[in-house]
């Protein structure tokens, strides 16, 4: 079969991935288990040119057809921040809590009315030959004032859905796989995917 290498080393991400392309007929592997230790730089100003640039990059690293997003939270109160940045929000090496502590802290006293927010994802593919195609997806929710919910990762805790009455790590792994940014991007970039992966490429 052939294999689909996820550009990522969060664990979080590659447990959603498995699910959310089980029904693909490619073995997904990801940079840990393949070795590779090497990162490739985002300085992007945009969630598509940091996808794009880690796509291609690893795809040329590995020889392989390779998967990479790039995510992140907008906050319509913050001006679309954090945004690219989400994932060095507190700076480097900081947690998760870190993060999710310095959002509510520049969000206090903004009403839940302003609070208003999305999850982006955005997905690229890269052959090492050099073929790409990309698709995104969001989901829309509101900043709750306190943390909420065991399940998920990152910003889960405080990201509130209308719809459902719950925060993100409120719902189950399933239920997220089929409402989020990245399953809504997954499911986009599946048929495309298809025919970019289609031949070419060298990891049979
Ligand atoms: P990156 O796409 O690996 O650069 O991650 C971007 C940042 O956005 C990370 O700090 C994540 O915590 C956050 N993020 C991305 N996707 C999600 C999600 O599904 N839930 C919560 N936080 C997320």
């Amino acid at each position: 079969m052939k294999r689909l290498l996820i550009a990522t080393h969060n664990p979080g991400k590659v447990r959603e991935y498995r699910q959310l392309l089980r029904d693909l007929p490619l073995e997904l592997t990801y940079l840990d288990e393949v070795g590779i230790t090497e990162e490739v730089e985002e300085t992007g100003q945009t969630f598509l040119e940091n996808a794009i640039q880690k796509a291609m990059g690893y795809a040329e690293l590995s020889g392989m057809l390779t998967l990479a997003d790039d995510s992140g939270l907008e906050v319509d109160a913050l001006g679309g921040a954090p945004g690219v940045h989400s994932s060095r929000y507190a700076g480097p090496g900081a947690s998760d809590q870190e993060r999710i502590d310095k959002l509510l802290r520049e969000l206090e006293g903004v009403p839940e009315e302003e609070r208003t927010a999305r999850f982006r994802c955005v997905i690229a593919v890269a052959t090492p030959d050099g073929r790409l195609c990309a698709a995104q997806g969001t989901v829309e929710g509101i900043i709750t004032e306190s943390p909420r919910g065991e399940h998920g990762f990152g910003y889960d805790p405080i990201f509130y859905l209308p719809d459902k009455g719950r925060t993100m790590a409120e719902l189950l792994p399933e239920e997220k796989n089929r409402i989020s940014h990245r399953a809504r991007a997954a499911h986009a970039i599946k048929p495309l995917l298809k025919s970019c992966g289609e031949e070419g490429t060298t990891n049979e």
